[in-house]
């Protein structure tokens, strides 16, 4: 049984307090949706969590299992069983996704031959063709067929927490009922504790939340069952959000950056 625990957490980004005073408690076997108005956060949450540069925590505490995420880097954040599917998957040229994932399980004292037979039983769970499993990570691939290269990876990793960023953004209705059902059912198989963040109750059909949260203003402001998921697709985030627009953050260009502007 493993926890992620994050108490007060405040971060900023260029210079402006985005995160402000976050709280939230995700346990193995849980799922738990983070939904919110655009600019709210919820990436910035996903990427303050695995530790990218940019990202500066001003202030709370992240602990999985009673450790100090953030005194980490990221790869032993990841070594610790931290999992992120990224919003906006980073192609790496020159490495293919079996070096990928040879080099986590030898990092992680298993052994780097079983790599071959578990992508090959993940790519048919979730129905991702087997020409893509050659290619460089993510390179060439569309924005869905990324989205079922990070839940491949999620499968074979086996990590004791994962967090989604729209998991659900670039899968057409069938790919997105594979890839939901593939995370639940790791709920259950690897007791996977999930952070999922959506803009879509439709997602959460086949992936079900036992927590709702909504992010608004840097914090969790609402939290409930799936019902809350229902009601927010119906109602907006209006209850949520000041009339007066936020003030934009001047992006500073970044490389390794959201293409399409954040
Ligand atoms: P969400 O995922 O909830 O839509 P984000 O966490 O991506 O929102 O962004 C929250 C705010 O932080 C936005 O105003 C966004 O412009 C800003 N922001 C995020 N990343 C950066 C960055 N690297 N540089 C500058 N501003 C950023
Ligand atoms: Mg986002």
């Amino acid at each position: 049984m493993s926890e992620l625990v994050i108490k007060g957490l405040t971060a900023t980004v260029a210079g402006t307090d985005i995160l402000r005073g976050l709280d939230l408690t995700i346990a193995s076997g849980e799922v738990h949706a983070v939904m919110g108005p655009n600019g709210a956060g919820k990436s910035t949450l996903s990427h303050v969590l695995l530790g990218k540069p940019g990202y500066e925590v001003t202030g709370g505490s992240v602990t999985l299992d009673g450790a100090d995420l953030l005194a980490m880097p990221t790869w032993q954040r990841a070594h610790a069983g931290l999992f992120l599917g990224m919003q906006y998957p980073t192609e790496v040229p020159g490495v293919s996704l079996d070096a990928m994932l040879r080099a986590s399980f030898a990092a992680a004292e298993k052994n780097p031959d079983d790599v071959p037979a578990l992508v090959l039983a993940e790519a048919g769970r979730i129905g991702f063709d087997e020409k893509f499993l050659t290619r460089p990570l993510n390179v060439d691939l569309s924005g869905g067929e990324k989205k079922r290269n990070e839940t491949l990876q999620l499968g074979v990793l086996q990590p004791k927490i994962a967090i989604l960023d729209e998991l659900d953004s670039g899968l057409d209705v069938d790919a997105l009922r594979m890839v939901s059902r593939r995370v639940e059912a790791a709920t259950e198989e690897s007791d996977l504790g999930v952070l999922v963040i959506t803009h879509y109750s439709r997602l959460l059909t086949e992936l079900k939340p036992d927590h709702v949260h909504v992010l608004a203003k840097g914090q969790i402001l609402a939290s409930g069952g799936p019902e809350l998921a229902a009601e927010l697709e119906d109602t907006g985030y209006a209850g949520y959000v000041d009339d007066e627009p936020a003030a934009e953050v001047k992006a500073e260009f970044d490389p390794f950056g959201d293409p399409h502007g954040v």
